[in-house]
């Protein structure tokens, strides 16, 4: 199978260097083994301090609503985190305080979303708070099983009976002006956070619960989908396990699945991420990147790879993929001519680029860019 290129890692790297090259008219592949870091995503896009407009056009066209409002977002603990570019149904504040008094609403089962330590949180704040918790016959099934009981599967229940849900809030409501919700609405309808807006006569606002998340399920699942409708081939289950080069030019990708039929492209994207997703790994001598051997940027010293105090920032968080300013990947010290590294398996390696999801973007379009270049002559 031939295309012009394959991705390999189908994340928010791999999946924004897809859709731009489908736009463009490029016949590209992404190979993906399955989760990424987005069933972890908080919903807010880290270090884009401003909102290309590439970028959100990119999201609307995938039906993904983003908005761009520098403040603070309420973290499951109570307290506050910087964001600035979000996904819409996150709730972006001027300064910590959301109001004065909040109705903290659960489901009777639920253990992902922790209303009292929220509530404890917001109080330490001067915030009063409530926390009341809904029964509702339609979860009844899913506690019956615990394993069952989580985000997604609330959700997807969520999106036939919200309506229920802003029904039993409005007879709750007492006189808080703030109503706290799990994220766990409009996992496929993507309107049902909004009507819950409209249906609850305070401000409400949707908050983290354990993974998976809710929004970064759905942010993974329309980005996919407009891949695929762009023409892209996604291999979803599939993984890559090396490489036919020649001359630091990549002929063909080997996979798992696909056997020897290899996978030929004139250009190959690797977005495989970090640690997390396995784009890099780490024995006691040493951190390597599997698919490539690429050269990865760590201190020579494994006493050097971590600070031993916990909570401290962690050198090896750092650690990644070496590449050169159009951001071939090096092996050797020297640039593959037609491979190009994005996305989260950088580390901290192009702070020109950023970190987290601006990372990711950043480095997807550039990638892109470089592949959509006219060739020199
Ligand atoms: C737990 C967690 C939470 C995060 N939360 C946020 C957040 O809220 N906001 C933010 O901005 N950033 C967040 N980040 C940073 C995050 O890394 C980026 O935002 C971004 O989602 C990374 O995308 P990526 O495509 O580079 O990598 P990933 O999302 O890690 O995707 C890599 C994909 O490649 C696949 N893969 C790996 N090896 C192979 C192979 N050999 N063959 C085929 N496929 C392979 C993996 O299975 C995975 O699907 C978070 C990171 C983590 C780890």
């Amino acid at each position: 199978m031939r295309f012009n290129t394959v991705i390999i890692g189908g994340g928010l790297a791999g999946l924004t260097a897809g859709i731009t090259l489908q736009k463009a008219g490029r016949s590209t592949a992404i190979i993906s083994t399955g989760q990424n870091a987005l069933y972890f995503f908080s919903g807010s896009f880290e270090s884009l301090e401003e909102a290309p407009q590439r970028i959100t056009d990119l999201f609307t066209e995938a039906g993904i609503g983003l908005h761009y409002n520098p403040g603070v977002r309420l973290m499951p603990m109570g307290t506050f985190r910087k964001a600035v570019l979000s996904l819409e149904d996150i709730s972006l504040f001027p300064e910590p305080k959301i109001g004065n008094k909040a109705l903290i609403v659960s489901f009777t089962g639920y253990h992902d979303f922790f209303c009292s330590f929220l509530a404890e949180g917001l109080e330490k704040q001067g915030m009063q708070c409530r926390v009341k918790l809904l029964n509702l016959p339609e979860l009844e099934q899913l506690e019956k099983s615990p394993s069952e009981m989580r985000s997604v599967q609330i959700a997807r229940t969520m999106d036939r009976i919200w309506e229920t849900v802003v029904r039993e809030i409005r007879i709750l409501l007492r006189d808080e002006d703030t109503v706290i919700l799990p994220q766990v609405f409009g996992l496929k309808d993507t309107s049902v956070p909004s009507r819950i807006r409209q249906g609850v006569p305070a401000q409400v606002v949707f908050t983290g619960t354990l993974p998976p998340s809710v929004p970064g399920v759905r942010t993974q699942m329309l980005l996919k989908r407009r891949y695929e409708l762009l023409g892209g081939t996604y291999l979803m289950g599939d993984e890559a396990t090396g490489a036919h080069v020649h001359n630091k030019v990549v002929h063909s990708v080997v996979t798992q699945n696909l056997g020897n039929h290899f996978l030929e492209a004139d250009n190959f994207i690797l977005a495989t991420g970090g640690f997390f997703s396995k784009g890099l790994k780490s024995n006691p001598f040493e951190i390597s990147e599997p698919v490539f051997d690429l050269d990865v940027e760590q201190a020579e010293d494994r006493s050097d790879w971590y600070n031993p105090e916990f909570m401290r920032e962690q050198p090896y968080m750092k650690y990644g993929v070496a590449t050169d300013p159009a951001l071939h990947a090096l092996s050797g010290g020297e640039p593959y001519k037609n491979l190009f590294a994005i996305g989260s398996i950088l580390g901290e390696t192009r702070p020109d680029l950023g970190t987290g999801g601006g990372l990711a973007l950043r480095s997807a379009l550039a990638a892109v860019d470089e592949i959509l270049k006219p060739d020199e002559e």
